[in-house]
């Protein structure tokens, strides 16, 4: 199949100097999930097309790579001014293909745009370190070079924030870029890469691969590819980590969740109630920091959830697009919403209660759930174990906080955890043994900023070095240490280190 002028346009893929069209009849249908509506396609580029994509990456890196940092981070500069001046139509774009409600796509922007920040901010972080006369007559220095080709993976529940985590430290860095956006969610990288275009990054340097598995295994494995950062489920995530390095690539590679939320009896119940259900229900229960067990401490149970399931019925579900007033906009695709709701069936199969049914008959054809409450969950139920990545919320009892903490250790992930408590001894049993990686302590979704590390624990994450912060600089950059001496003219050649006993 062909695309002809009256069929759903392709995906622009930017390869070097220009964006290309390439029509194949591989491709994924994207759609609006507050419609229904087929609006693009992604192509799904061969391992030829792919080979291509990277030539490009590897072109552009010699010149780039001796660009001053400080010009650098000048584009990093104009392209925060571009998305601030374009901020509502980028936030309007994840909407439209992504289908959470604006004042969230808004939100991820603004995480975005953070990310730019800290980027334009990295002559300061790229110093090296130096040690004058580490031996006699021997200076010391390390700084930090670019790895090279990076590439990113990313996942189709942030299609703008994600890669915002990504290329703007890498290409500050002084590497080159392929983004390869999950193919359900592409608009926003391709809208993202024209405006850093725009705010003048020479050609060659930022490129936008499409494609599925074929796409992704082909810059993988590519020997000209140095690096690869990929976010989204652990599956995946256990895979390209594994492939990527032994491959000889350097990867980060951030996995699935399931977060626990503690409630202890002395919480704040109103408070409580909110937080739960802006952890659990924001972006309809698609973040991999989204709470998505509650565990309640004692009374705790009788007293939050029914609030919870008064609050969470009250929500107004709806298409997003073009649309503020809802509280809750689809999820990603129908077949994801049946996925959703099995889980439904599942847990109450299992002995568990269905407090509230997100299963309802909603006008239209967008992808539309509501908010569901599952009780009296037990800790092997698969509701309780597995990641359902949408708007159900599962509640377990138990009697004391070390039983609610035992339960992190039982976990197979570690992304974010929380705890709602007004005793600091609770919260500092529960920041110091939890067995997660992003700690809340009264705050429903622990997600770090710009310049802290998302630092996932267990199966939510395979690698070293995390995303965000000081961490991504060192991921991005590899250090050259370099060790001087200038001696005197007829000063004999003794290795000084030598001499000097302090070692080889
Ligand atoms: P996914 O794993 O299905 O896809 C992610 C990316 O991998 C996409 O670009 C996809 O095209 C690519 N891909 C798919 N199969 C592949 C294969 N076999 N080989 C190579 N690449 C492949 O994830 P998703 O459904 O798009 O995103 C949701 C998941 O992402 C959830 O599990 C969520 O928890 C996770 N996530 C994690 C974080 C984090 O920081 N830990 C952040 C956001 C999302």
């Amino acid at each position: 199949m062909t695309a002809t002028a009256t069929q759903t346009p392709f995906v622009p893929v930017l390869s070097g100097s220009s964006w290309q069209t390439v029509e194949t009849e591989n491709f994924t249908e994207v759609f609006n999930p507050s419609t229904g509506e087929v609006i693009a396609r992604t192509p799904h580029l061969s391992a030829e097309q792919t080979n291509d994509v990277v030539a490009a990456a590897k072109a552009a890196l010699p010149a780039w790579r001796e660009t001053p940092v400080v010009e650098r981070a000048r584009v990093m500069f104009r392209y925060r001014a571009l998305m601030e001046q374009h901020f509502e139509e980028l936030a309007a774009l994840v909407t439209r293909e992504h289908g959470k409600t604006l004042a969230e796509a808004r939100a991820e922007v603004n995480r975005g745009v953070e990310m730019v920040e800290f980027a334009a901010g990295l002559p300061s972080l790229m110093m090296g370190e130096t040690l004058p006369n580490i031996a006699r007559s021997v200076d010391a220095e390390a700084v930090k070079h670019p790895v090279g080709v990076c590439v990113g993976i990313t996942p189709y529940n942030f299609p703008n924030m994600v890669p915002l985590w990504m290329f703007p430290v890498a290409i500050t860095c002084g590497n080159t870029f392929i983004l390869k956006p999950s193919e359900k969610v592409p608009l926003s990288a391709v809208r993202l890469a024209e405006l850093l275009l725009e705010a003048g990054l020479p050609e060659g340097v930022m490129n936008v691969a499409h494609g599925d598995r074929v796409c992704a295994e082909t810059l993988l494995t590519h020997p000209d590819v140095a690096a690869i950062s990929f976010v989204g489920s652990t599956p995946i995530a256990k895979a390209i980590y594994e492939t990527g390095t032994k491959h000889g690539k350097r990867v980060q590679a951030a996995g699935g969740a399931k977060n626990h939320l503690i409630v202890m009896p002395d919480a704040d119940q109103e408070q409580t109630v909110k937080a739960l259900s802006a952890s659990a229900f924001g972006c309809a229960g698609q973040r991999c920091m989204a709470g998505s067990l509650t565990v309640a401490v004692g009374e705790a149970g009788d007293a939050v959830v029914p609030k919870l399931v008064d609050y969470a019925g009250a929500m107004r579900v709806g298409p997003s697009d073009g649309n503020e007033n809802v509280d809750m906009g689809p999820v990603i695709r129908n077949d994801h919403r049946e996925r959703v709701a099995s889980y439904l069936d599942i847990a109450s199969g299992e002995g568990a209660t269905v407090a509230l049914d997100g299963r309802r008959d909603f006008s239209g054809d967008g992808f539309l759930i509501g908010p569901s409450v599952v009780d009296h969950v037990a800790p092997t139920m698969r509701v309780a174990k597995e990641e359902v990545f949408g708007p159900l919320l599962s509640v377990v009892r138990v009697n004391t906080l070390e039983e609610a903490l035992a339960l992190g250790d039982d976990c197979e992930f570690g992304n974010g955890a929380v705890i709602f408590t007004r005793s600091g001894y609770a919260a500092r049993q529960f920041k110091q043994h939890f067995n997660a990686g992003m700690i809340g302590i009264n705050v429903g979704v622990p997600a770090p900023m710009a310049w802290f590390p998302f630092t996932g624990w267990n199966r939510s994450f395979f690698g070293d070095l995390h995303i965000q912060g000081t961490e991504s600089i060192q991921f991005y950059t590899r250090q050259k240490v370099t060790l001087t001496r200038w001696p005197q003219e007829g000063e004999s050649h003794h290795d000084p280190v030598w001499k000097s006993g302090s070692g080889s």
